[in-house]
Order: structure tokens, then sequence, then C-alpha cells
């Protein structure tokens, strides 16, 4: 069973598709990796999702990646006396330290974080944004803010203050406990939200201890001003749009995405588009026309990968919605402006064997019109390079490894296929091109071209290219 596009699809499971059926349904529609949100999962649904994943891996024979989203230092105000109260622009209202009810003028705000990080200037959103602040005067205990924006205030809103670099890392203990149950259970990427500086990342790979891959999403301004440094110790990058569009202005975010997406792929780590691509599918079986075009935006930007939220975890469609990036992804991979502006972003190879034959296989590849490029890798870095290159022909990764294979599920054009170490070089160029063949990569007479370290086994030497004829193997030996 192979895909018929280039651009990955990450589907988030919820109260709607957290069951077999639909986890079946949802694959089969198109979802290459599934993201569990850990601000709602318990500890059953996150073990029960991955036994049933694990499971559609073998009765399809691919990888599929499971992707764990911490929660983070997601900031909320504390209880309101009535429930709820109005902020009107103009009133000055005081949020406390110590613990209290709050009610009119004045809120309690559990974060001790925040009073010591806060300033004069600063800006405090409540609610996704849809009430401002500004700080007028700020000390120890108290924060003194203008209504900017007011509204309706609500008990335990989120808070979120886009000026302020806090003084904590991305993980609450909260995140702690979530990340060591998902690591048990044996997920493959592990997500980090609100991160703000690299060494959030650095943090979390010691606990993590290689035990999974760690994508960083990007949705705090902080993170905007280290954005190379995170990167560069992430393994991936998401593109929170749903926080990003609060901490910063909306119309910041589409400019946003595209440099993030450029950097991520500049970098050769993988990049996922998230939130809202398909928000009215909620509850309609058909999407908007804004929204079939947010995710062909993505997908001609070349991201790695585009996600589903709500529309896959709580919504009336789950199916459909995957169905629709699913066609939405082909239609523009076949458009023929699509290979010219993948071409017109291509980036250069860094001055490494492994870039230097991944940009060989590239060439080679398109100038003789082959079938596929095929490459042998252990860890993925490899292929990572070979995605990187975003060539027109098809990529199949060959790994002893499942978990690579899992991490790889998000990247993208890349194909996983678990397979043995080959015995020797011939042995090597007949598995190849019985794998492309048998994965519908391939037909008799077609060439491929493989990729792979010579002597074999040998990590981090990708060091040969060879061109093969597919058809003339024979059977596969024991
Ligand atoms: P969330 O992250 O859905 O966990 O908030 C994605 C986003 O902010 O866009
Ligand atoms: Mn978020």
């Amino acid at each position: 069973m192979r895909r018929n596009r280039r651009v990955k699809i990450v589907a988030t499971l919820g109260p709607v598709s957290t069951n077999e059926e639909m986890m079946r349904a949802l694959f089969t529609a198109g979802a290459d990796v599934f993201r569990i949100n850990m601000s709602h999962a318990t500890p059953e649904g996150l073990r029960e999702a991955h036994t049933i994943i694990r499971k559609l891996e073998v009765e399809f024979s691919r990888p599929i990646g499971i992707l764990a989203d911490l929660q983070g230092p997601k900031l909320r105000i504390g209880k309101l006396e009535s429930g709820a109260i109005k902020l009107t622009e103009g009133d000055v209202v005081s949020f406390v330290r110590r613990e209290a009810i709050g009610g009119l003028g004045r809120m309690h705000l559990p974060h001790p974080e925040i009073f010591e990080a806060v300033r004069q200037g600063h800006t405090l959103l409540l609610d996704d944004g849809k009430l401002k602040l500004r700080v007028v005067d700020a000390s120890d205990v108290r924060i003194d803010a203008e209504v900017v924006t007011g509204g309706m205030l609500a008990s335990r809103k989120g808070i979120s203050l886009p000026d302020t670099v806090l003084p904590f890392g991305a993980m609450t203990d909260k995140d702690r406990v979530d990340l060591e149950q998902a690591l048990q259970v044996g997920v493959d990427w592990i997500a980090l939200s609100f991160v703000q500086r690299a060494d959030d990342i650095a943090e979390a790979r010691k606990l993590v201890r290689g035990r999974a891959a760690i994508m960083a999403k990007i949705e705090k301004p902080a993170a905007l001003t280290q954005l190379k440094e995170i990167i560069q110790l992430a393994d991936g990058i998401m593109v929170a749009r749903g926080d990003l569009g609060v901490e910063m202005p909306v119309e910041k975010v589409p400019g946003l995405q595209k440099q993030i997406t450029r950097a991520a792929r500049n970098a050769g780590k993988p990049v996922v588009v998230a939130t809202q691509m398909l928000e009215s599918m909620i509850f309609a079986p058909v999407p908007t026309r804004a929204e079939v075009s947010d995710v062909a935006t993505a997908v001609f930007e070349g991201a790695d990968a585009v996600m589903l939220s709500a529309e896959s975890a709580v919504g009336k469609f789950p199916v459909e919605a995957v169905a629709t990036m699913d066609r939405v992804a082909m239609e523009v991979e076949r458009d023929p402006l699509y290979g010219a502006i993948i071409h017109a972003q291509r980036i250069q190879a860094e001055a490494t064997g492994a870039d230097a034959i991944s940009a060989a296989a590239r060439t080679v590849a398109e100038t003789l019109n082959l079938a596929a490029i095929i490459c042998y890798t252990a860890s993925g870095a490899t292929s990572l390079r070979a995605a990187r290159e975003r060539p027109s022909q098809p990529i199949l990764a060959l790994t002893p490894i499942p978990a690579t294979g899992r991490r790889l599920a998000v990247v993208w054009g890349l194909h996983c296929v678990l397979t043995g170490d080959p015995k020797d070089l011939d042995d090597m160029v007949a598995k190849a091109c019985r794998i492309a063949q048998q994965e519908g990569f391939a037909t008799p007479g077609q060439r491929v071209i493989i990729s792979a370290g010579v002597p074999l086994g040998t990590p981090g030497a990708t060091n040969m290219l060879r061109i093969a004829f597919v058809g003339d193997e024979g059977p596969e030996e024991l």
C-alpha cells in the first residue's frame, strides 16, 4: 500500500476517533501520523491508541508515526467570584499573586513566574486573545493593567504574554508525567508546546534520552527570535498557528508560516503546518474554498506535513477531513506549477558526503527519468537529506529499525519499508529493486537509483550510488 502524494497527513485523535474502526478508516483515507493531545488524553486512551496503531501497522505492513503533544505551560487566570466579569475598555484592573477569589477589578493569577517577568508596557491577552490589556504598573505581588479590548471574561480562562519571556522551561510537572507515560507506551515523536528558547529542547532531550524524536511547536514570539537555534536542536518543527495567532497579530501568521517552513526545510528537519486547516469540517462534510486554498498553500510551500486537530478529534466528519486533505495534496502535487515552485525553493546541498550523494541521486534520477530513489538508512539521517532535496521521484527509505520508519512517517516524500540489512552488494541491489516493485513504485524494465554506505552497516557513511534495472533480481533468497 502506497500513498500517491509526497506531503504527509497528521490526524489528531480524540473522543470521536480513538477506536479501531475509525482509526483504520483514517489511515486508509490518508493519515500517516496520529497525534495524541496530552491536554485531553487519559493514560488508558493513550495506551489504547498505541495498541490499535501498532495493530494497523501489521495489518497494512506500513510504519505509522505516533506523536504525543505535551500541553506545555498553558497559563490561566484564577477563579472569579461570579463565574464571569465584564471588562470595559479604559478600565484598570489588578492581577494579584496571593490566592483569592477574584471579583470586579481584581483577579487572582496563580503563576508567580509572571509577576517576576512582566514589565510596564507588556501586553496581556486573555481568552485566546479576545481581550487585550496593557500593563501600567507591575510589582512582585500585583500587576495593574488597562483594558485595551474589553469583553466578558470567565473563570480559569487562558492568559498569554506575547512580550514577556517567562522564567520557566517548556515543561510543567504534568508534562513530565505525561512524557514518561508516552515514552513508556512507545510513541515516536514528542511535541513541546510554547517553546521559548533552544534550551527548552535541550532540557527535554535529557528526559527523552533518545526514546523518541522531539518536535518544537513554534507558537511564541520568543521562539521566533531563536528560531535557527531551536530548529538546530529539535528533530522537527510545528507551525502551531492556533496559539501563534493569539500571541502575534493574525495577519503575521502567513508570513511566519513561510519563514518557519523555509528555515526548517533548509535545515532538513520535517515541518508540520497545523491548526484550523479544515476547521469548518468539524461541522460540515465539505470545506470552504479558503480552507482548501490554505492546505494547498502549505503543500506548495513544500511543508512535510499538514495537520488536522479538532476536525479529526471531535468533528462530525473526521474521515472526510483526511480524505479532503489527501485529495487536495494529490491535486496540488500534480499541478504543472508545483514542480517549478518546489524547484525554485530548492536548497543548496551542504558540503557533506550525504548531501553530495543526495543531490547527485536527485540529478541522476531526474535526468534519466528513473522510477524511484532508494536509500538504505539506519538512523534515518540519510533519508532526511534525500527528502531535503525535494526530488521529483518518489523516495523509498529502507531500514531495519522500526523506530526509524515510524519517525520518518512525518517526512515529505519518504515511503519507508522495514527490511533486514542486505548481506552483500548484490543482495542490496536485488532487495531494493524487489521492494520498489512490490510497493508499487517501479515495474520491470524501469530503473531506480540506490544510495547506501559501503561497507554495509557502517552508520553515517553514505558513499555509493548505483543505477539498477528492476525485474531481473530473481526470487528473494532466504
Ligand atoms: P495546540 O497546538 O492545538 O496544542 O494548542 C497547536 C496550535 O497552537 O496551533
Ligand atoms: Mn498551541
